[in-house]
């Protein structure tokens, strides 16, 4: 019996559902990557993660082919390259594990359609710690508040991982077609990111356990320390199984530790918001709090400009959106702060936020940036008031006290001291001088007034509170 394993969002062996339970039903597994270009003519698609995705490919072809295997890859429709496949091999099932997206969950209907009657296709739940339909309210209603959830979901239900096969069988006849090349698909970039696969994703988790678990809730907020794990992208393609991520953690640290706890709830965010995007897949475009789709965003396209390049005059959010630019990533915090800075500073609307962010973030997620955009533009599941504003330069006093992260992406300020670094303005035209930073003219002076924004966008949101 030959069974076809399609990866997709899952491209480790590791404690990966499906393929473990083909292996376990079938003599032989077919491991199939399909380079769809519905994909990649999405406007939201990113270069970075493109090539992120290259090279967890070209991993997870050495890890297959260690065990006696390789990936066969193809191009084209997936529905059209499966039953091609499935007539090639005789193959009974078609497996793979389930998403949460309205987009691939249409696709996976238009392939159980095409395969309907030729052979099995089998989906499995694998993306999250515990399914997205599992976790239910005594009523039987998906949970839309954050604290209850992870309440219902830790620790008893995150099932343990397993380890992944070591000996696997795919037949010699199957050809697939080389791994093509960024440039080959039409992309480029020029960020600095981290390394794709598998192999990454173990050595980062066991670091980070090793040396940053410990000290995780007292460094997670400090923008200019590697603080965090810096597993998203890695959980973003399924180089690593969060149930891994979630059990390493917990047994590497069995006595407890404010760390742990606190880097645990950050996986359960991650799943609160898959749930999320699965129950309620109007927040792809559309507000959770869909009375908030008629709030008056001003949409000024220059300031989004200004926003984008990180030229807005504001250092700490100068700084995080050249990090994105420049890394193809963006700190925790920072996200938070530039989020609040675009709806509640510049009032633009925050899905021209989330569509930058996904034009550039190699861990963009749908489900997850859609729900932090949704919480900082206070449209989202939280409940916390449209009122508490983030002040950026409060902000950027408070987690990068000496100005170590603006004065690395932002090197106009690199000599400014400590003191006026989040404040540049601040500095009378002497001082400006001597700091070779010339407000205007090296630095642009802020794009707007934050006190005076703040009563605006405190405006905006009472006028559609009280008008309801
Ligand atoms: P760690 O602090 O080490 O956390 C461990 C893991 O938990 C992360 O790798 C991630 O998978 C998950 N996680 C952490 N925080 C969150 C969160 N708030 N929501 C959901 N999952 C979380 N995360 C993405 O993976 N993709 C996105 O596109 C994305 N967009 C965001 C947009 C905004 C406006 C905001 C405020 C947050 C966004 N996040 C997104 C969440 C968070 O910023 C990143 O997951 C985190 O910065 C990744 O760094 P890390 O791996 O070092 O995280």
């Amino acid at each position: 019996k030959r069974i076809i394993h399609w990866f997709r969002r899952d491209l480790r062996l590791d404690d990966n559902t499906a393929l473990l339970t083909a292996y376990a039903t079938a003599e032989e597994v077919v491991p199939v990557f399909i380079v769809d270009d519905a994909i990649l003519r999405r406007p939201d698609t990113a270069s970075n993660r493109v090539a992120f995705l290259l090279e967890s490919l070209h991993d997870l072809d050495g890890n297959l082919r260690s065990r006696g295997s390789r990936l066969v890859l193809r191009r084209g429709q997936p529905e059209e390259v499966l039953a091609q496949l499935v007539a090639e091999t005789g193959a009974a099932g078609v497996y793979f594990n389930r998403d949460v997206e309205p987009f691939a969950l249409a696709r996976d209907a238009r392939v159980a359609t095409r395969l309907e009657g030729q052979c099995a296709v089998v989906s499995f739940e694998d993306g999250g710690l515990t399914a997205p339909d599992s976790v239910k309210t005594k009523t039987g209603t998906p949970y839309t508040v954050f604290t209850p959830y992870k309440k219902a979901v830790l620790p008893q239900s995150v099932a343990h991982p397993r380890p992944a096969p070591t000996q696997l069988r795919t037949p010699a006849d199957v050809l697939g077609e080389p791994l093509p090349t960024l440039a080959d698909l039409g992309f480029a970039t020029a960020a600095t990111l981290p390394p794709g696969g598998e192999t990454a994703a173990q050595a980062r988790l066991s670091d980070f356990i090793r040396n940053g678990l410990e000290h995780y809730a007292s460094a997670r907020d400090r923008l200019a320390e590697e603080g965090t794990s810096r597993l998203s992208p890695y959980l973003r393609f399924g180089c690593l199984s969060p149930r891994r991520a979630y059990w390493a953690a917990r047994e590497a640290f069995s006595n407890g530790s404010p760390g742990l706890e606190g880097w645990i709830s950050e996986l359960v965010w991650r799943d609160f918001y898959r749930q999320i995007l699965f129950h309620f897949p109007y927040v792809e475009g559309g507000a959770f709090k869909r009375a908030y789709d008629e709030l008056a965003w001003e949409n000024r396209p220059e300031w989004f400009e200004c926003w984008c390049e990180g030229k807005t005059g504001f250092p700490v959010v100068d700084a995080a959106m050249r990090q994105l630019l420049t890394t193809g990533w963006m700190h925790n915090r920072a996200r938070m702060i530039v989020a609040s800075f675009l709806t509640k500073d510049l009032l633009i609307d925050w899905r021209w936020g989330e569509r930058h962010f996904m034009q550039h973030l190699v861990d963009g997620d749908l489900a997850a940036n859609n729900g932090g955009w949704q919480w900082a533009a206070s449209t989202g599941t939280d409940a916390q008031p449209y009122f508490r504003i983030f002040n950026p330069i409060a902000q950027g006093k408070k987690f990068d006290p000496t100005g170590a992260y603006v004065r690395r992406y932002v090197p106009e300020l690199s000599a400014v001291p400590d003191r006026w670094i989040h404040e540049p303005l601040l500095m009378s035209t002497d001082l400006q001088r001597a700091f070779r930073c010339i407000i205007g003219v090296d630095y642009p002076s802020p794009v707007v007034d934050h006190g005076h924004q703040r009563i605006k966008a405190l405006a905006m949101f009472s006028r559609l509170t009280t008008n309801q």
